[in-house]
């Protein structure tokens, strides 16, 4: 189980980049992924290293320059409100009535290890603030 510091050392040592992610291979079904929702534009997979009992990443399936948050443009405008309402979505499928947190990390500081935008949906327990 990766613990906290390699999950903070992998977003330290993660290079921002256009090219190509592990999220693309389970897109494309190369790597074995839990998918909890998928539709055209957007697919929604459990974490592999889950830091909540509901831990679910949403993510755009056409990456278009948005390697994070950091780099969007008005054009993806569509796209993050369908990440946040697939959030929504998610949520209840997952039965978190009594709450969930969503996060974005973006670049070193915000802790990004994976440079394909990517919302994560934390849920199952009660959440701390402020965040690590
Ligand atoms: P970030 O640190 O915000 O960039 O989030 C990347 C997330 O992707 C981390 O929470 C990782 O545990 C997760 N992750 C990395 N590789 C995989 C994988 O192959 N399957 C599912 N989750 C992954």
């Amino acid at each position: 189980q990766p613990s906290m510091a390699s999950e903070k050392e992998a977003a330290l040592a993660a290079v921002p980049s256009h090219s190509h992610t592990i999220f693309d291979k389970i897109i494309n079904k190369e790597i074995p992924s839990n998918v909890v929702y998928e539709d055209d534009e957007v697919l929604a997979f459990r974490d592999i290293d889950p830091q909540a009992p509901t831990h679910i990443l949403i993510i755009p399936k056409v990456k278009d320059g948005l390697i994070g948050l950091s780099k969007a443009e008005e054009r993806h405008c569509e796209i993050l409100g369908r990440l946040l309402y697939t959030a929504k979505l998610v949520a209840k499928q997952e039965g978190l009535e009594q709450g969930f947190r969503i996060v974005i990390n973006d670049g070193p500081n915000g802790g990004q290890s994976v440079y394909h935008l990517h919302i994560h949906l934390l849920g199952g327990r009660q959440m701390n603030w402020p965040p690590g």
